[in-house]
């Protein structure tokens, strides 16, 4: 059985009786065919900043494509990244894997090829979960902490997923105000995301990285019914900030959002070090270090 698919995590594998969504509008409406369809006849359900989402192969079903595009700062500064896609998946179906392993439920069923990855579908809850461990970014702009500073507690806020509004800060109050979700939803939503942190955390520190901060997202899955909460959308250098333990130098989309450069070269080494990429291959990663004197930075 495959690791990290839904009859790995423990539970029976059973059709998705209603048609839910991934990240877009309640009430859209998803038609399947039974068998996966070449590329130019699939029909796309949504597009996001750094994905496309397909419809599957069967009912329940989606194929998530990993795009080059970056955006920042609530997609005000676009960019490409090349090959940053390719490495998203892998990592991505990497982390995942090993999350389904420890029986955390995820989306993630299996890659396909260098782009895609076969998913569940579920319906998006509309927020976006930020576990920090390490003020930076935004917590250090808002409340004035320096960044690198060791928090004396890992924190968890949450952002409403709403791109008009840039994705907002909200607190649990506002949650149960305007129902994004459950109580019980919203209790295994924080229970999983620290359960998350603190593997993560560990992968990391084993390959000298250290996890600042990241964010998560996660949906329900429908079984007949019930549903219940799964972990969704990816986890990459995209959506964390991973800092060299030594040298404290940014492995993650801060390269892009600061104009440091080297964002594939980062995304690279965290593949590395993750034993992700072929040695010495045409992919081999390239020294960070010897990187800024090539462009004599
Ligand atoms: P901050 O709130 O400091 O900008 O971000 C906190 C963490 O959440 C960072 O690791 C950042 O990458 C991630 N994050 C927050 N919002 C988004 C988002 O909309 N997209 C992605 N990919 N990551 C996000």
């Amino acid at each position: 059985m495959t690791p990290g698919s839904f009859a790995a995590i423990g539970a029976p594998v059973a059709p998705v009786p209603r048609l839910v969504h991934e990240s877009f509008p309640p009430g859209s409406f998803i038609w399947f065919r039974q068998k996966v369809l070449p590329m130019a006849r699939r029909r796309q359900i949504y597009e996001g900043k750094a994905k496309i989402l397909y419809e599957g192969p069967e009912p329940g079903t989606l194929i998530q494509y990993f795009k080059d595009d970056a955006t920042a700062f609530n997609a005000q500064k676009r960019g490409t990244i090349n090959g940053k896609g390719v490495l998203n998946n892998r990592i991505s179906e990497h982390v995942f894997t090993l999350l389904g392993n420890i029986g955390v439920p995820t989306h993630f069923i299996r890659r396909l090829n260098m782009r895609e990855q076969l998913i569940r579908q579920v319906e998006i809850v509309p927020i976006e979960v930020i576990v920090r461990n390490v003020a930076a970014g935004t917590l250090s702009k808002r409340l004035g902490i320096e960044e690198g500073t060791q928090l004396p507690r890992t924190l968890i806020e949450y952002c409403y997923k709403d791109d008009a509004l840039g994705d907002p800060l909200v607190a649990e109050e506002h949650i149960a105000c305007f129902n994004w979700c459950s109580q019980d939803e919203l209790h295994d939503i924080q229970d999983m995301a620290i359960r998350i942190n603190d593997f993560m955390s560990g992968m990391f520190a084993a390959v000298g990285i250290r996890l600042v901060d990241f964010k998560l997202e996660f949906g329900r899955l429908y079984e007949g019914d019930f549903s219940r909460i799964i972990l969704a959308d990816e986890i990459s250098p995209d959506g964390c900030r991973l800092w060299d333990m030594t040298t404290n130098e940014k492995l993650d989309k801060d390269r892009f959002r600061r104009d440091l450069g080297g964002e594939v070269e980062a995304y690279q080494e965290v593949a590395r070090r993750l034993g992700l990429m072929p040695e010495g291959g045409e992919n081999a990663v390239l020294d960070l270090e010897s990187h800024r004197k090539k462009k004599g930075s």
